[in-house]
């Protein structure tokens, strides 16, 4: 043989993506659910296997999930796509509408997956940085789009690690004075109660990413969808694979969906343990929580931020770390039921008293 094949040069910067395993009893670090599905949707789900189809490929567009979506928000089964995750929906979106040459904005800190599967692909990233309360810099980054022109513009809401959200006014302003993608990731949205899918059939370039793993408890189960113009979701069908969403996948998803009423108590609950938290983490010196419309808090940390981590992990907790150097006193803890933030609370005030 001669030289072996090289991968393309953009991937020479990239490591695997293998989120950190370690053995915890108390996991808090991807900001999944930490309630299982109720009981009466595990025994639902147990009674369609009875009769369930495993020997044909699943529905490519998974329909009867994506009708059920498009009446929850009141638009067209045309504004809607499914996705193996909503991280697939963001391969997808720059696969029709970023690579070859053109680029993206992101603003920092924010989900690592925009900057990841934009190398992967071959887009541009322009990196803006958020101010000191981790706010976008609006005007700047509008200005900015005249210039580059990027095909898409990737902003979270709330935003993942830093837990706040964007104004509903400050995202119209994107969307009227740019010619970009706008997407807004709407993955804690059930958490922080604001949303932009209203503005679907106002904005053909408004994209808004949500996702069944974190409020609806099935990250174990990979399904997402985007909310868009049938223009935008036309493009993103040509690039999806056909079946991307599995059998099983579409119908726990689509039976969730119908009795979503029974999943209200836990993301309330969720909700009421995260500003308990906040409210107690605010106490402990040493400790300063950023404020969080997400299912998360971001915590900065006077004592070095790996010690802290260490500790937790010593009392059986997992929370997340971050390596760039803007996060490094930070830690990233996600909302656990009333015990295991229990255990938290505890295990931080232990540190500040020198235990
Ligand atoms: C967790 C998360 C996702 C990923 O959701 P999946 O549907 O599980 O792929 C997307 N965006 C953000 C900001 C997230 O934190």
């Amino acid at each position: 043989m001669t030289d072996m094949i090289e991968p393309r040069l953009e991937l020479g910067a990239l490591k695997p993506y293998l989120p950190l395993e370690e053995d915890a009893q108390v996991v808090l670090s991807a900001n999944e659910s930490s309630y299982n599905l109720p009981q009466t949707l595990v025994d639902e789900v147990k009674e369609k296997l009875g009769s369930f189809t495993f020997n044909r490929y699943p529905d490519a567009l998974a329909s009867g999930l994506r009708k059920q979506i498009a009446t929850v928000y009141g638009v067209s089964a045309d504004n809607v796509v499914l996705g193996n995750g909503s991280d697939e929906l963001i391969q997808c979106l720059l696969l029709a509408y970023g690579a070859c040459g053109r680029s993206v904005f992101t603003f920092e800190p924010t989900f690592s997956m925009y900057n990841i599967i934009s190398q992967t692909v071959g887009t541009k990233v322009y990196r803006f940085e958020r101010t000191d309360l981790f706010d976008v810099d609006v005007a700047k980054a509008i200005e900015a789009a005249k210039d580059f022109e990027p095909a898409l513009i990737f902003l979270c809401s709330p935003n993942n690690p830093t837990g706040n959200p964007i104004s509903n006014e400050d995202i119209e302003s994107f969307l009227k004075q740019t010619g970009a993608l706008i997407v807004i990731d709407e993955a804690y949205a059930e958490f922080s109660g604001q949303t932009v899918t209203s503005l679907i059939n106002t904005y053909p370039n408004l994209v808004v990413l949500r996702t069944f793993s974190k409020a609806f408890s099935l990250a174990g189960l990979r399904i997402g969808y985007m909310l868009a113009s049938s223009e935008v979701i036309k493009n993103v069908l040509k690039v999806k694979l056909p079946y991307n969403c599995d059998a099983f996948s579409q119908m726990v998803a689509s039976l969730v969906l119908k009795r979503k009423d029974i999943l209200k108590p836990q993301i309330e609950e969720i909700i009421s343990e995260r500003d308990r938290t906040f409210v107690e983490l605010k106490e402990i010196n040493g400790i300063n929580p950023c404020p969080s419309a997400a299912n998360f808090i971001l915590i900065k940390t006077e004592k070095e931020a790996s010690f802290v981590w260490k500790k937790l992990l010593e009392a059986g907790v997992l929370v997340r770390g971050f390596s760039e150097p803007r996060l490094r006193d930070y830690l990233r803890i996600t909302i656990g039921t009333g015990e295991e933030n229990d255990i938290v609370l505890k295990t931080l005030k232990g540190i500040v008293d020198g235990k």
